[in-house]
């Protein structure tokens, strides 16, 4: 094991080259930062696939607060007010920002922002760029920013896989090149990580095939506390064309009007609140409960939007037509997909974990903006915003003294495919207390030495735990929300496992009365 070279020995180590990590390395400048992104930048990362957009209250029938109801709405009560607020006040500035930096958005014929609509906005308020590619163009400003930008050192195709504490604070990064044996020991006292997402850990998932929480794993292992995991999003409309990672057919389809069917025609939403435009979780249970009694499920724009729907979403029509579908005459295929993980690393309102030099931003952190369901286009809102918020605490905090470090074993890499079945069977769009166990018992036996089986213990204890439904979290034996359970909860690796070894124990049968 090596230590980092002169220059950017001593600086701040972000892990994670998405939209979070990026935002904060440029915040950080002209501070020294080393960014650390396992697959090169544009590429591995959840950001760039976004395709409905960005949500900001800058139509001229909206306001932030507007905005701020309909997230704390779709959070249903899980929250932290004064985070949303913040983090959506920042919005409109954001959007100038990205333009500024050469993000080419939609205009209107007047030369406005063109803006669409998504579940669970009141308004209009999605911006969006050429049509279905959002996320890419907006990272793609950023990353030319990065690059132009003298202070940020970016090592690409190098995994962070673990933290190294000296008396109990960060001290460094355990670092290695993908598919190279040997890791190296980065010095830091402050890290951030960005990994971004987990939906990687089910089977049937829109998020890229790295996307396994190993940021999560890397702050659960050092002992920070993680918040929330029980609440997964499942995406209702990703394209089930037998393809790993799933393509997902943006909201804002059905935002144009596209409604779904199943095998007999049958419009199964028609007349349930907002139909279609219902949030997430309740589209996705809809769905499920449609396949669990025997049907195929379709997107149906045809009605809708015909023809128009291959220039409205080009990047989904190329999708489709490599398939064989062609969505102006074909209703497309779909099921519910793991899409996003509301839950991550317990942050307080400045990005800092519960590890002294440890701080996290964008997917993989817990900030509070989503409580218990995202509301769509929220997120790239939430990487661009904490990255900024992460990097302005960072460059407040001092860097430790640097001290010598003991060796660090270096981890083993996973098996996911079992991790993967089980939580796909017991913890998906619908859980209770028999699959939750199960999934408990066969996850303790994969062993403590596979980041992804512990990360997928710790999710479903917090299931278990959580014996009542609310927002992307349904458990069919407790179907009510219940107020006894209106909060945040965290959980740390030590308390998941002893909570699982609680689980495993037989219950002693209770004492008849004779
Ligand atoms: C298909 C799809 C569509 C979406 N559409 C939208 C949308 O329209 N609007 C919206 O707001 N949100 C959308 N989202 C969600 C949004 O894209 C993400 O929540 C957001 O981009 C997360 O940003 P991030 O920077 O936190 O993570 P990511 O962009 O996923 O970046 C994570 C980075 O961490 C790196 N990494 C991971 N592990 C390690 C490691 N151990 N060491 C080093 N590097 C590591 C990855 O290589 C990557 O560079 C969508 C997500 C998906 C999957």
């Amino acid at each position: 094991m090596t230590t980092l070279p002169r220059p950017v020995e001593g600086c701040p180590i972000i892990i994670g080259g998405g939209l979070a990590g990026l935002m904060a390395a440029l915040h950080l400048a002209p501070q020294p930062v080393l960014v650390l992104a396992r697959a090169p930048l544009g590429e591995g990362a959840a950001s760039a696939w976004a395709q409905g957009g960005l949500a900001a209250a800058i139509g001229p029938d909206d306001s932030p607060a507007q905005h701020l109801a309909d997230t704390l709405a779709a959070g249903d009560g899980l929250c932290d007010p004064a985070t949303a607020q913040r983090i959506i006040a920042a919005a409109p500035a954001l959007v100038d920002a990205l333009a500024r930096l050469g993000a080419r958005f939609d205009r209107t014929p007047q030369g406005g922002i063109a803006l669409g609509l998504e579940a669970g906005h009141g308004r209009h308020r999605i911006v969006h760029a050429q049509g279905d590619s959002s996320g890419r163009e907006i990272l793609r400003a950023v990353i030319a920013a990065v690059r132009r930008t003298p202070s940020i050192t970016v090592w690409e195709g190098v995994a962070a896989t673990r933290l190294v504490l000296r008396d109990g604070a960060i001290a460094g990064v355990l670092a290695r090149a993908e598919g190279q044996g040997s890791a190296r020991i980065l010095r830091a006292s402050r890290v951030a990580i960005a990994t971004g997402g987990l939906g990687g850990l089910y089977e049937h998932t829109t998020n890229p095939s790295g996307a396994t929480g190993q940021g999560l794993m890397l702050a659960a292992r050092a002992g920070a506390a993680l918040a929330d995991l029980e609440f997964v999003q499942f995406h209702p409309t990703a394209l089930d064309i037998g393809r790993d990672p799933m393509p997902l057919i943006s909201e804002a389809v059905r935002g144009e009007g596209a409604i779904l069917i199943d095998d007999t025609g049958a419009r199964f939403m028609a007349g349930q609140g907002r139909a279609e435009l219902e949030p997430r979780d309740v589209v996705s249970r809809a769905v499920w409960a449609s396949m669990q009694a025997g049907h195929r499920v379709f997107l149906d724009p045809r009605a809708a939007m015909g023809a128009r729907f291959c220039t409205r979403f080009p990047a989904i029509a190329a999708i489709c037509a490599g398939a064989g579908i062609d969505p102006a005459r074909d209703p497309l295929p779909i099921r519910p997909a793991a899409h996003y993980h509301m839950g991550g690393i317990a942050v307080d309102h400045h990005g800092r974990s519960t590890i002294p030099g440890l701080w996290a931003c964008g997917e993989a952190a817990r900030t509070g903006l989503h409580g218990a369901n995202r509301l769509a286009s929220n997120s790239l809102l939430e990487a661009a915003i904490t990255g900024r918020d992460v990097a302005h605490s960072i460059a407040g905090t001092a860097a430790g003294r640097a001290a010598p470090l003991a060796p660090v074993e270096a981890p083993h890499s996973d098996d996911l495919a079992p991790v993967r079945a089980i939580l796909s069977r017991h913890a998906g769009v619908l859980r209770d207390e028999a699959g939750l166990a199960t999934a408990i018992a066969q996850l303790a036996a994969l062993g403590d030495q596979n980041d992804a089986a512990c990360l997928a213990l710790m999710m479903t204890v917090a299931m278990r735990r959580r014996q009542e439904s609310r927002g992307g979290h349904s458990r069919t034996d407790f179907p009510a929300t219940d107020p006894a359970f209106a909060a945040s909860a965290t959980l740390t690796l030590d308390q998941a496992r002893l909570m699982a070894r609680d689980a495993a124990r037989p219950r002693m049968a209770p004492a008849s009365a004779s």
